[in-house]
């Protein structure tokens, strides 16, 4: 059934009486929606890839493998292990209950609200939605208004394929959400920034729902002298530019020693023109900023050091070129927020302990990353920082593990996801003690 319109607290309660039912828990229930959702995926592909090239200038090649491939694998992953996941855990009894059985069983929560972000529109909404339904859950989908070509597609296509008396789509803004938050969820996962983050866990404290807060932050990238550059140039611009800088996950800023600095300088240059060519702004691969807004906080950022590549940028068009900036101070403004665009700022620190430091002066990254060929320098940075995730040599690619959790610590979120990390996510670890009677 469609319910145009319908209320959210309407939307709410009626997914609440579905799950009542118990129809949701089946192994069967979940494998056939998470199979539905594939196909959704797999059938409407290029749909989607358009609809991403319209909100972001995505290319195809890029909307299938980080969106539409990305949570067709994601999927696939979930139904080949999702028994595993779900089998009860024994656990040794005490002495003095011996003849006991005890183990742990996963309880679907109830009622989940998703609320999606618009830098990846496709795979911030479907794979945690995925997740919750591989749990045994109802969803409540609430995809980003500011990818509006998205949401129109996934809110016409989601119906279509998945069971709609317990997946509803709900479009909209800020009155919109704000509506919903103010309904009684089981589990509130939501990804974007931290200040909406802390209007939903105000929302959620109100019914004592649990939240995953999936955010931001600024994300640094070490670059250790002796790290073969050429590589370390190729693999930062690669993560650095994807959907031109818009990615939770993207290396914000380089820390570097000042003599890796003059090294590096070059080579990130010509990696850029030899990926996006002499003008960027005609490259079919390099992407377009979401909105006005974001454009004119991201040209405000330009002047905050000595520019080695890019700097230019073309409202009309929300381009902003791909850019390198070098000398650049810790106080200047592209450091004083997450920049979420296409400039690089390269930090000079004086080796590695001044590099930690800087790290743990800051708010905990969502990754940090790192480029050294010490296996001293690598475990240091491991063992004295914190960061959500960790990636040692390949910016982004840890996210893309779907046997590794992936979430923030501190201010740049709390809790995980992907793989099994969602069955915890979106699932109770009930206790169960069964001592036998008479
Ligand atoms: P956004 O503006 O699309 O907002 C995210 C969601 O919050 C949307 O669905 C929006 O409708 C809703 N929202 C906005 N204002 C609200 C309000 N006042 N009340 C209730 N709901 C509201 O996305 P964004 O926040 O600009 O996304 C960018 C941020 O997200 C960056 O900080 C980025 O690092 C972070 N991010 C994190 C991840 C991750 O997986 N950790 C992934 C992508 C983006």
């Amino acid at each position: 059934m469609n319910h145009p319109k319908e209320p959210p607290a309407d939307v709410v309660a009626r997914l609440r009486a579905v799950f009542r039912t118990g129809c949701t828990k089946p192994l069967s229930w979940r494998t056939e929606q998470l199979q539905r959702l594939r196909s959704l995926l797999t059938e409407n592909g290029s749909e989607l890839a358009a609809a991403l090239h319209a909100d972001l200038s995505k290319s195809e090649q890029e909307a299938m493998s980080t969106e539409v491939d990305f949570v067709v694998r994601e999927i696939d992953h979930s139904l080949e292990h999702l028994a595993d996941w779900l089998r009860p855990e024994a656990a040794p009894v005490p002495n003095w209950l011996t003849g006991a059985q005890a183990r742990t069983q996963y309880d679907p929560l109830g009622v989940v609200l998703v609320i999606a972000p618009w830098n990846y529109p496709v795979q911030l909404l479907l794979a945690p939605v995925a997740g919750a339904l591989a749990a045994g859950n109802v969803v409540v989908a609430k995809p980003s208004e500011l990818a509006p070509a998205t949401s129109e597609a996934l809110a016409r296509l989601l119906p279509q394929y998945l069971d709609t008396d317990a997946v509803a789509v709900v479009e909209g803004g800020v009155p919109e959400t704000t509506a919903l938050l103010a309904q009684r969820f089981d589990h509130i996962f939501y990804t974007g920034n931290g200040s909406v983050g802390r209007v939903v866990m105000r929302a959620a404290a109100e019914h004592l729902t649990p939240v995953t807060l999936e955010l931001g932050g600024k994300s640094p990238a070490f670059v250790d002298a002796g790290a073969d550059l050429a590589v370390v140039a190729e693999r930062l611009v690669a993560g650095k530019f994807l959907n031109a800088g818009q990615t939770c996950v993207a290396p914000d800023y380089v820390l570097t020693d000042p003599a890796t600095a003059r090294a590096l300088e070059p080579l990130l240059a010509a990696v850029l023109e030899a990926r996006f060519g002499e003008e960027p702004a005609t490259s079919p691969v390099y992407g377009r900023i979401v909105n006005e807004r974001h454009f004119d906080r991201l040209v405000a950022l330009l002047d905050s050091g000595r520019t080695v590549v890019g700097g230019g940028h073309d409202r009309a068009r929300r381009y902003v070129a791909p850019t390198v900036l070098a000398d650049v101070a810790p106080d200047s403004p592209v450091m004083q927020e997450e920049i979420f665009g296409p400039i690089l700022p390269i930090i000079e620190v004086a080796g590695l302990d001044e590099a930690i430091a800087f790290v743990n002066d800051r708010d905990r990254p969502l990754a940090l990353y790192a480029f050294s060929p010490s296996e001293e320098t690598r475990r240091r940075l491991s063992a004295e920082t914190s960061s959500g995730g960790l990636g040692l040599g390949l910016p982004l690619a840890h996210l893309a593990v779907s046997d590794l959790p992936f979430g923030g610590v501190g201010e740049s979120g709390m809790g995980s996801y992907h793989g099994r990390y969602s069955i915890e996510t979106f699932s109770h670890r009930k206790a169960v003690l069964e001592v036998p009677v008479g």
